[in-house]
């Protein structure tokens, strides 16, 4: 088991695929983002090994994320291979959906759960001012595919943002009464490279249920308040679907955080809004052996930090937000 030197649990690793992406939106990347070269990145065996690792210590949740996890060659191949490695209960991923109505099925023969669908605004002109390329049509084809291969429930992610989307929590979140879909609001949080936007345009979760409020009418609190992983959950009255607020920002939830992440480089990152992380791939490749890959991993857990100091004005500058993959 992975503790934590406050006692902490460990258990859900985020993957990075890889860094590239098929969109370009603006609270995630700089507009002209280089990405990394492929051989930077993890190989296809390097993730399966460090899976192994990460399962041998008692992780049992994984989500593949990016970059754009689908824009990976071989993806279906390497969810197959991860799905079935011993320890791994649940396997799900985050993505933009522009490639996913072809993938849907394949992906979930090959043992994806879940898919969280990132998806900010109804709009296809907003869509492409938001996303700087790629069709929403082409997304919401992905949804719907992921629907029809069973990958449920499905959630949305939207990032709101002031002065591009924030009028869309309304629309977004009567989503829920006709479908039982998760739409997730989430703050905007700051990394380097857009930090003046992401601090500028943010919309807090609680700006947001108001305005949810005002319009929809009053959203009834789930699980007693206990947050369904990092969101906290409501229900519009009669609504088939439920509406999540990721409050990051305004309302950490350090305390029962239960994540590590892993870069596409192959780094364990120990917060997504600390810069602490460890190089796993580096040893990996220099031919280091198990028991000592183990040993850094249960190390590198142990020091995790408790959480961000946004509220302290540090922001974590070493990495964007597609490098770290959410
Ligand atoms: N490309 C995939 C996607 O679009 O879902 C996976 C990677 S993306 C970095 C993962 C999640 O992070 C998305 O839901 C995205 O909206 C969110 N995200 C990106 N930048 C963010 C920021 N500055 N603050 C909050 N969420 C952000």
């Amino acid at each position: 088991m992975a503790l934590d030197r406050f006692g902490r649990c460990i258990h859900y690793l985020r993957i990075s695929l890889t860094d590239h992406c098929n969109l370009r939106c603006m609270y995630c990347m700089p507009e002209e983002m280089v990405f990394r070269p492929n051989a930077e990145l993890m190989q296809d065996e390097e993730i399966i090994r460090l899976v192994r690792l990460f399962a041998g210590l008692g992780f049992d949740k994984f989500r593949l994320t990016g970059g754009e996890p689908t824009v990976r060659a071989g993806i279906v191949d390497l969810v197959a291979e991860i799905s079935a490695t011993p320890g791994v209960r649940s396997l799900s991923m985050t993505t933009n959906g522009v490639l996913f109505s072809r993938l849907a099925e394949p992906l979930a023969k090959a043992g994806l759960k879940r898919v969280n669908f990132s998806l900010d605004t109804l709009d296809a002109a907003r869509f492409r001012r938001l996303t700087r390329r790629g069709s929403l049509k082409d997304v919401w084809a992905g949804v719907h595919a992921a629907e029809k291969a069973g990958l449920l429930p499905i959630k949305l992610n939207c990032v709101v943002v002031r002065g591009y989307s924030d009028d869309e929590v309304v629309p977004l979140a009567r989503l829920t009464l006709e479908h039982p879909w998760q739409v997730r609001f989430i703050e905007m949080m700051p990394f380097a490279g857009t930090t003046d936007f992401q601090r500028a345009q943010v919309v807090t979760a609680e700006e947001i249920f108001a305005r949810i409020e005002a319009e929809l009418g009053s959203l009834d609190e789930l699980n007693g308040g206990k947050l369904d992983g990092e969101a906290r959950l409501y229900k519009l009255e009669n609504a088939m679907g439920t509406i999540g607020f990721i409050s990051t920002v305004t309302q950490p939830f350090c305390a029962t955080c239960t994540r590590a992440r892993l870069t596409a480089d192959g780094r364990l990152r120990l917060c997504l809004l600390r810069e602490d992380e460890v190089d796993l791939l580096a040893p990996l490749r220099a031919g280091v052996g198990d028991s000592e890959l183990r040993r850094m991993i249960l190390d590198g857990i142990w020091e995790k930090p408790w959480g961000n100091r946004l509220s302290e004005g540090e922001v974590p500058l070493n990495r964007v937000m597609s490098e770290i993959g959410g």
